[in-house]
């Protein structure tokens, strides 16, 4: 009851911190770090005209504009079917957005997880899709433990704080992969072979889910994550990345 009571008081102070924070200190825009942020976005209106946003019509493949006559854009149409629904993706790789998003991934720039993760939650309710929860693509606890946080994470964390639609974190992964910057869409898919499994298939079977990445290549990391929910049950898989590669 003591443990519960402190618990609580700690929530209590956490959460005067945040409003106080929110309220009285002002932050500069995590882009170029000099203007103010316009309200509710999290960018100033100088970073938010320069990302290279995706326009529609996008693929359902990849979430990128559709540069053809086909359903899917002429990159998926070299890839294995999908085995996901549809996919949103924020920003074309390119200029700024390929620029910030690097910050992010590798720069430890996580104050850009904020004004990505608005803007991504915004493209996901203009979507329509309802999932049942979201769920990042995990890293495995090595590079987790040399990065120090989940980049994937992170944006599902705001999404989910934007939306209201819960996170639930019932992926792991199993086997750690060796980078893949070089490799080619066949090794991609031989090296992630069974790459993730499903914490608790009772909470995926039947399931809409969300899945979340930052950014998507091939589409092979999320192909064998969604795989994995797949196999513990789950009803649709839907992906939400904030650039295609
Ligand atoms: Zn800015
Ligand atoms: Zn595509």
């Amino acid at each position: 009851m003591e443990i519960l009571s402190k618990n609580m008081s700690y929530n209590c102070i956490a959460d005067f911190a945040k409003r106080f924070v929110s309220e009285f200190v002002s932050f500069p825009c995590p882009g170029c770090l000099k203007n103010m942020p316009e309200s509710g976005s999290g960018f100033c209106g100088d970073c938010f005209s320069r990302l290279p946003l995706v326009k529609a019509p996008a693929c359902p493949g990849c979430g990128a504009e559709n540069d053809g006559i086909f359903e899917v854009c002429g990159k998926c149409l070299k890839e294995e079917k999908r085995n996901w629904e549809k996919a949103l993706a924020l920003m074309r790789m390119e200029d700024y957005g390929r620029e910030l998003l690097h910050r992010f991934k590798y720069k430890s720039d996580a104050a850009l997880a904020r004004p990505f993760g608005i803007l991504a939650a915004e493209l996901l309710k203009k979507s329509g899709l309802r999932p049942d929860f979201i769920i990042p693509v995990p890293l495995h606890w090595t590079r987790y433990w040399m990065r120090g946080y989940n980049q994937a994470e992170f944006i599902s964390q705001i999404v989910s704080e934007e939306t209201s639609f819960p996170l639930k974190k019932v992926l792991k992964r199993v086997k750690r992969t060796p980078k893949q910057a070089n490799m080619s869409g066949k090794e991609r898919r031989k090296n992630l072979k069974g790459a993730f499994s499903a914490i608790d298939d009772d909470i995926c079977r039947n399931r809409v889910i969300l899945l979340v990445d930052d950014v998507l290549t091939t589409g092979s990391t999320l192909s064998s994550a969604s795989s994995a929910l797949l196999d513990a049950g789950a009803k649709e898989i839907n992906i939400l990345i904030l650039a295609r590669g």
